[in-house]
């Protein structure tokens, strides 16, 4: 089978980062399936379906006209940009991804990410639902302060207004819903090795991912 690793994790917590430079040094696809989750929410908003309206998005997600280009994310043949990097959007996409028909309807388009030489994705359910036969499986955490504090950074270099406060909150009411969820819980699943980055550079945690894959 075409290798798989999944790296799932809290918001903010370095997976997207990690992944994709575990993807660059392998030579692997990369995933980011929070992106899709983002600008389902996104499209559903601009066609004016109300975000709780679980069959007019999974249908909406079963013909989303989505692709990724080197980092970049075009929807309907026009590119996103920072519109799915918002904390507003995350918080759509968290609302729509306690749906399970929703969930559903994104799966399919999600594996379609396997392809040869290999995939790193990350998200939430990387490794329980989405790649549950994934080659190596990863829950990569921090501490909600250190999280907060690396988005807060991240915003502020891209030059956008931010509340190092408000963050927190922001990130911990998504996780909460996030872990609560009935379908795709976040949480760590058995066969998932932890990585905690609290102290770890982007660098020390990617070398850790390699060396975990190697192993
Ligand atoms: O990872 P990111 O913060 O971009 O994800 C945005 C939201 O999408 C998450 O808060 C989560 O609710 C949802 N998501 C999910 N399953 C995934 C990826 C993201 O439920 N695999």
């Amino acid at each position: 089978a075409i290798p798989v690793i999944a790296i799932d994790g809290p918001s903010a917590s370095g997976k997207g980062t990690v992944a994709a430079l575990v993807a660059k040094e392998l030579g692997f696809h990369y995933l980011d399936s929070g992106a899709i989750y983002r600008v389902t929410a996104l499209a559903a908003q601009r066609a004016g379906i109300a975000l709780d309206d679980e069959n007019a998005l999974a249908e909406l997600a079963g013909k989303l006209d989505v692709s990724f280009d080197n980092g970049e994310i075009w929807l309907d043949g026009t590119q996103v940009g920072e519109a799915v990097r918002t904390e507003e959007s995350g918080n759509a996409a968290s609302k729509i991804a306690s749906l399970p028909r929703l969930r559903a309807a994104l799966l399919a388009f999600q594996r379609s990410f396997r392809k040869a030489p290999g995939l790193v994705a990350d998200g939430r359910d990387m490794g329980s639902v989405v790649f549950p036969d994934a080659t190596l499986k990863i829950f990569l955490t921090a501490s909600a302060e250190v999280r907060a504090e690396r988005r807060y950074k991240q915003l502020m270099e891209k030059g956008m207004r931010a509340n190092l406060s408000q963050i927190l909150q922001d990130l911990q009411q998504r996780d909460a819903r996030d872990s609560a969820r009935s379908v795709a819980p976040l949480q760590k699943c058995a066969d998932a090795s932890l990585l905690d980055t609290d102290t770890l550079t982007i660098a020390a945690a990617v070398n850790e991912v390699l060396r975990r894959y190697q192993a």
